[in-house]
């Protein structure tokens, strides 16, 4: 794992802003523009929870802030979470492996999506909904992976 640059250390911090060490826990509005399948989406959080210094109002974001900012843009886009990714995947007892070969995708994709350092395309997102909803779109889909590279026959 990479060393997050943000650890459990007490507060309050430096602000890197004003040098103050007045960096504390806040809660605060707090709205941003992600864009996300090309487009820009306008996510708002009324309740952000972000460090923040009492001297200058700088926003220290760590990786708790980021994921409620990644929390927000998934509700208002209506896709699926990690974690219901992952159970999906489970209860059918594929490995992600077998999942994006399935759906055509690489395994880095299905497992950045499950770790939640990935926000999957609406595309992939449908996809994995019916992957996940209907056997007879499992098996057209893994029908279509093992023909990757073999010649449509003419047999009939
Ligand atoms: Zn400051």
């Amino acid at each position: 794992m990479p060393a997050t640059h943000q650890k459990s250390r007490p507060f309050p911090w430096r602000c890197p802003a004003c040098m103050m060490d007045e960096v504390v826990p806040s809660c605060v509005p707090y709205q941003i523009d992600i864009k996300h399948d090309g487009v820009l989406h306008a996510v708002s959080l009324p309740n952000l929870k972000v460090p923040r210094c009492r001297s200058c109002g700088e926003l220290l974001f760590d990786d708790a802030a980021d994921e409620q900012i990644n929390v927000a843009l998934r509700e208002l886009l209506q896709l699926l979470s990690p974690e219901q990714i992952r159970a999906g995947r489970v209860q059918l007892g594929v490995d992600q492996q077998q999942l994006a070969n399935d759906l055509g995708t690489r395994l880095e994709t299905i497992a950045r999506c499950e770790d939640g350092s990935h926000i999957q395309s609406k595309t992939l997102d449908n996809l994995l909904r019916v992957y996940f909803a209907v056997p007879g779109a499992r098996a057209v889909l893994q029908g279509a992976a093992s023909q990757i590279g073999v010649q449509p026959t003419n047999a009939g």
